[in-house]
């Protein structure tokens, strides 16, 4: 096992009724901005509850953050913040809001210039107003982590940061939230969470039995409540699971002690920058991709990964490898997500395009092994096509 420190200073509030504790987590003297996208939290309830809990505070409102959050709108919040002097942010919503709200916390007292240069240069994050998280969507885990991804639209840049700053004070997991969300962000988020785990776990093994079986035990929920979820989107038990799975997928206490990849997140962000398809459908495009290239190295855990998630241990090791990528593919078609970049009306240009960004921006060194170059993402991205 590698060395590790560990720290997550997020309390989380987990369950029905918890959005009614909202005003004792935040002092009473703040000014809060409560930040939301573009309306689901006013049609299921969650608005109204949360302005309940809040009737005692001074609040201030800033909807329509996009998915896939922009810059250049969150940046209206920022101005807007410093000219009310806002002092504590609450994000309602998914992990669009979240991560938006990261910005907007960032980017309020950041003073190094463009708090751009926070995404394009890596600007150190000195400070950040602090904030607390509603979720509505269990996704990418940004409730209880510090990082953040920001679009640009102007530049068709999508780009992350992250600080110690940048961890919520507190998230409210109310998993009655869910009950409204379509089946497509249902599944987006079952996806997205799945693969966070296995970017943390298809690496190289670091005798780190008590890693590998808490990934493992992610990933087993999801497969199995993830299809009930699907089914039934309105069962408590079922969508609490799934919400405390996709937080547990990215809270950092399963990357600890361990390599991690996040190859197919880089990659697959450009897809989302370029044409606007959904993070998780990108994840399921470029993953199975990645795994058949890199299956030499990644060989050992794709071996485990197959047979204590799939029961896959009849063959050659090349043949449960390849049994092992069509069961992931197989799962991620049966929620409805397509896992081929030509599904998406996505072509050869695109991956020049690509390819192209990455040589102007430098990218190298991708993966645990840091072996991943661009001429690598061009033979990963045309292997989906
Ligand atoms: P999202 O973009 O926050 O939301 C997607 C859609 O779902 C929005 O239209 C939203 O509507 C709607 N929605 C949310 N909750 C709902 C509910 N309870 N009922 C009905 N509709 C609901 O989705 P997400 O998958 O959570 O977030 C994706 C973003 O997170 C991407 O930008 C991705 O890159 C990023 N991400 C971040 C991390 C991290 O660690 N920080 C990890 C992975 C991905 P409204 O507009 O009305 O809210
Ligand atoms: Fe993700």
């Amino acid at each position: 096992m590698n060395n590790f420190t560990f720290y997550n200073p997020v309390k989380i509030l987990f369950g029905k009724g918890q959005i009614s504790k909202l005003s004792k987590e935040i002092p009473a003297e703040a000014r809060v901005m409560v930040t939301y996208g573009g309306g689901s939290i006013k049609k299921n309830g969650v608005y109204d509850q949360v302005m309940e809990a809040l009737k005692e505070h001074t609040v201030l409102e800033f909807s329509n953050i996009e998915p896939n959050p922009h810059y250049e709108t969150l940046m209206q919040a920022v101005e807007i913040a410093r000219r009310q002097n806002i002092d504590f942010l609450l994000a309602v919503g998914g992990g669009s809001i979240v991560d938006g709200t990261k910005f907007i916390a960032a980017a309020i007292p950041f003073e190094g210039g463009d708090p751009w240069d926070i995404l394009s240069k890596r600007a150190p994050v000195e400070t950040a107003v602090p904030f607390g998280a509603v979720l509505t969507l269990p996704a990418t885990g940004s409730e209880m982590n510090a990082g953040a991804v920001i679009t640009r639209v102007e530049t068709k840049e999508k780009l992350s940061f992250g600080s110690p700053h940048t961890f919520p004070k507190f998230s409210v997991l109310d998993p009655e939230t869910t009950f409204s969300l379509p089946l497509r962000q249902i599944s987006n988020g079952i996806v997205d969470a799945f693969t966070h785990v296995l970017e943390q776990y298809l690496t190289y093994p670091v005798n780190a039995p008590l890693q590998d079986r808490m990934a493992e035990s992610i990933l087993l929920t999801l497969k199995e409540e993830g299809p009930k979820a699907m089914q039934n989107p309105g069962d408590y038990d079922t969508m609490a699971n799934f919400m405390w799975s996709a937080t547990m997928a990215l809270n950092g206490v399963i990357r600890v002690g361990v390599p991690t990849d996040w190859a197919t997140h880089y990659i697959a962000h450009e897809l989302t920058a370029l044409h606007g398809i959904d993070h998780a459908r990108t994840l399921a495009v470029v993953l199975p991709a990645l795994l058949r290239y890199k299956s030499e190295t990644k060989k050992e855990k794709l071996l485990q990964y197959g047979k204590r998630i799939w029961g896959v241990d009849a063959g050659t090791e090349d043949e449960c490898i390849e049994a092992t990528i069509q069961a992931t593919i197989a799962f991620f078609e049966s929620l409805d997500i397509n896992t081929r970049l030509s599904d998406y009306q996505v072509g050869e240009d695109t991956i020049r395009r690509i390819v192209q960004r990455f040589q102007e921006r430098g990218v190298k060194d991708l993966g645990e092994r840091a072996d991943i170059q661009v001429e690598d993402v061009q033979q990963i991205l045309t292997m989906s096509l």
